[in-house]
């Protein structure tokens, strides 16, 4: 282990104790992998796991003769609670050199570098809203959009055989070929072309929230249960898409002033996906 970085002088790390620095936390869990390593780590094989908790807000530099080296998360985890996030992945380079420990014969630059994971635990009471849906999302993945160029999840819709990307919509013939119903904004596909039965094998996943035929009350027709609107609106600022699932269909519940079908969530959905 080489010589840690004095942090004495940080504004925040004045050897307070965690929960004082970090009252929303229960805990910061910390996965990587450190040393001289080039290039970046697959996400998920990170050697190593430390707790803030325990072990304070700097990872010791592995180098044995890096001084004033380490790496310090404080800052991203200050900025990852003040941004409302779970987890974020990031990659640091050792500030340390290879000098004295006073530092009077400064020495080359420590080449370690680390990349790693860093995963907070919020406290129950404290859990940000966003990230409270966020628990409860589900990723489906579902082929890509013909018409759209960006990659855009294409989903069955209640009708039977016809799919929508929320610009598109196509009706599935039976030759394999797509029938486009609905034209977007783009001069591409119009409406009534048909498009050629080729598998695009492009999928699109997508992190939604899902509710199913047993989470929704009834479907009415232009709008919806002011609980129903509240939660898609709060999706939507999420950037969370809803999609509602009745007969191995989707629909999605995206717009919730113009669209033509909503769902009245029964209470007990609402309380799942809220409490
Ligand atoms: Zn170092
Ligand atoms: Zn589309």
């Amino acid at each position: 282990m080489g010589e840690p970085l004095d942090r004495t002088n940080r504004v925040f790390v004045q050897l307070t104790t965690f929960d004082k620095a970090l009252p929303a936390l229960e805990d910061v869990i910390i996965e990587y992998s450190e040393g001289s390593i080039v290039g970046r780590v697959r996400d998920g094989s990170y050697r190593s796991r430390t707790s803030v908790r325990n072990s304070g807000g700097q990872l010791r530099c592995s180098n044995p003769a890096c001084r004033r080296g380490g790496y310090e998360l404080d800052f991203d985890i200050h900025d990852m609670v003040r941004n409302k996030l779970v987890s974020k992945r990031f990659v640091k380079h050792c500030p340390g050199d290879e000098g004295s420990p006073k530092g009077r014969r400064p020495g080359r630059t420590c080449l370690n570098s680390m990349d790693g994971r860093i995963t907070l635990i919020y406290k129950p009471e404290l859990v940000p809203e966003r990230i409270k849906i966020k628990d409860r999302l589900t990723r489906i993945a579902f082929e890509k959009c013909r018409g759209c160029s960006d990659y855009v999840p294409l989903v069955p819709l209640q009708e039977a055989g016809r799919f929508g990307c929320g610009e598109h919509i196509f009706e599935l013939l039976p030759d394999g070929k797509l029938k486009v119903l609905k034209a977007g904004s783009h001069w591409w596909p119009k409406q009534d072309e048909i498009l050629d039965a080729v598998k695009t094998q492009a999928t699109v996943e997508l992190e939604c929230l899902l509710l199913s035929r047993e989470d929704i009350d009834t479907f009415i027709g232009g709008s919806a249960s002011p609980e129903t609107k509240e939660l898609v609106e709060r999706c939507l600022e999420g950037e969370i898409p809803v999609l509602a699932k009745a007969d191995g269909a989707y629909e999605r519940l995206s717009s919730v002033g113009g669209a033509a079908r909503l769902e009245r969530l029964k209470p007990e959905t609402i309380r799942r996906i809220c409490a």
